[in-house]
């Protein structure tokens, strides 16, 4: 099934439904957005001549008309390649070059910057700007249309992967994947009815334009902030305009939610569901949202190569503080989603036993077809029918999953594996500790040893030797950090991640003291 047969659905049942609000007004109903996408599909088709299976690309901040280009691409039977906004015009050059993208749509704010290229990568035949006349004309072009037929492995969706190791690699996602991820949505997330809301204020390149899908099937409202970011207060105004409201944000967006909740007192009753992910939730931090917030949270786990959809922590378990284990389970990513099998396998991948750790293998119909143009990583990636995540962890006896960290970022110190993840968990504790990121660096005489990188709350002191004290209390004494870097911010990516290959080059480049600040 083409995966826009829910937009067909939703617009046949509920033609007058709010489908895309900008803001606080209505921008499209769903029979609007249905004849706006149908026209875009039908000028792909009759008038640029791209046949299914043809790449478009798009790189746009969020804007109601992302939505409205994501559906045309689909009806058409072309794949969608989003474009994370934040990166270089460099990265853009390869991800439009590799992907054999013959078409980019842009955004305002992106298109000086790109249009350049389509004179620069071969087989880029056209850049438009979204909403110029150009895009008008190419959404009033008549002429019949008909949705594509796609099968359930055809490509829906290319998402290139950051690349942190090497070239962005871009992860086929089918029709199929796309379908049962937003299946999934109902049976280990949340509900939706036809009077919620989604607000995309992170990035729809990402996770939450992939929450597109389950509020598509219900035909809900999909409200895009004006200012097309994540701006803590647009957000809670949003959150008392509208009713129902979800949210997908990475743990860095609702820390400062959280933190203009506690100073501002501001009114947020529609807001329904946070749903975080996309990088470590502390517990401390975690505890402090839903004290700030109330019972709205619940968790997933994915990553680009199985989005969204590999375990969730329900707002049930999150809630359920009476639980003997509670912390335990909130420092977890919860348990496999329902359309996944999730093991922890040895190097062998053999299914290791209740609390040993291993690398996490995810299997299901929801782990991507591959990588585009690259079957050498596709078959290290997809070994012995398994998706290798590339995160490590262990599940406890009732089958939750607790992360580790990534391999790249287990620290081995003379001879003992220290997870930064554990590190960092015991430095939040200290209340003047906003933010902490661990890192190994290399080290004579232990092989590496561990460096905190620590960022104060506003007007906060705290010494290295009280940040020792409350890392003894928790920690083994062999992982505490031996240098305190204090910083103003962590390097982080688009999508809130903290950028640790970045704090590990400037210890590589740098020659401080040991106590100096950074
Ligand atoms: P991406 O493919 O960019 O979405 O990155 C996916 C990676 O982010 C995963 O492989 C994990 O390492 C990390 N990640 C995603 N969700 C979580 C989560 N809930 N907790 C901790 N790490 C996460």
């Amino acid at each position: 099934m083409n995966i826009a047969q829910l937009l067909i659905r939703a617009a046949r049942t509920f033609p007058e439904q709010p489908a895309v609000s900008r803001g606080e007004r209505v921008w499209a109903t769903y029979a609007q957005l249905m004849k706006r996408s149908a026209g875009l599909a039908a000028a792909f088709r009759n008038q640029l001549g791209l046949v299914p299976g043809e790449r478009v690309a798009m790189l746009m901040t969020n804007c109601p008309e992302y939505l409205e280009v994501r559906y045309a691409v689909w009806l058409a039977g072309l794949v969608a390649v989003p474009m994370n906004a934040k990166l270089h015009v460099r990265e853009f050059a390869y991800m439009l070059s590799d992907s054999g993208a013959k078409l980019c749509f842009a955004t305002p704010d992106l298109a000086g910057t790109v249009a350049p290229l389509a004179d620069a990568v071969p087989g880029l035949e056209r850049v438009v700007e979204v909403g110029s006349e150009e895009y008008r004309a190419l959404q009033n072009v008549a002429g019949a249309f008909e949705m594509h037929p796609a099968a359930p492995d055809d490509v829906a969706w290319l998402f290139y992967t950051s690349g942190t190791t090497g070239k962005p690699k871009g992860v086929m996602i089918s029709h199929r994947n796309l379908l049962c991820a937003a299946l999934a949505y109902f049976s280990d997330v949340d509900r939706i009815d036809a009077t919620d809301s989604i607000v995309h204020a992170a990035p729809m390149s990402h996770g939450s334009g992939l929450y597109d899908l389950p509020h598509m099937l219900k035909a809900a409202n999909q409200v895009i902030p004006e200012s097309g970011h994540f701006n803590q207060d647009e957000v809670l105004s949003l959150c008392s305009k509208w009713q129902g409201v979800t949210m997908f944000l990475a743990p860095t967006m609702v820390q400062r939610l959280v933190a203009r909740v506690r100073q501002s007192g501001a009114d947020f009753s529609g807001l329904k569901t946070i749903v975080y992910g996309g990088g470590p939730m502390y517990v401390a931090d975690i505890r402090e949202a839903l004290q700030v917030m109330g019972p709205r949270f619940v968790q997933i786990y994915g990553q680009g190569e199985a989005p969204m959809t590999i375990t969730a922590l329900s707002r049930e378990r999150i809630n359920d503080t009476g639980h003997p284990r509670y912390l335990e389970r909130l420092a977890s990513v919860g348990i496999a989603q329902s359309c996944v099998e999730v093991i922890v396998a040895d190097e062998h991948d053999r299914p290791l036993p209740a609390n040993e750790v291993g690398e996490v293998l995810v299997r299901g119909d929801v782990v991507m077809q591959g990588y585009w143009n690259n079957p050498q990583a596709s078959a290290a990636t997809l070994r012995n029918g398994w998706l290798h995540t590339g995160d490590v962890g262990s599940f406890d006896a009732d089958g939750f999953l607790t992360l580790r960290d990534r391999s790249k970022d287990l620290i081995i110190s003379g001879g003992s594996n220290i997870y930064p993840r554990e590190v960092e968990e015991a430095l939040l504790y200290h209340p003047a500790v906003a933010e902490a990121s661990v890192v190994g660096r290399a080290h004579a005489e232990w092989g590496e040893e561990v460096v905190a990188f620590v960022v104060r709350r506003p007007a906060a002191r705290v010494t290295e030797a009280e940040l020792e004290a409350v890392c003894l209390e928790r920690i083994a004494r062999f992982k505490r950090p031996r240098r305190y870097l204090f910083v103003d911010t962590l390097p982080k990516n688009n999508y809130g991640k903290v950028l640790k290959t970045e704090l590990r080059k400037r210890l590589a480049a740098e020659n401080a003291s040991p106590d100096s600040e950074a």
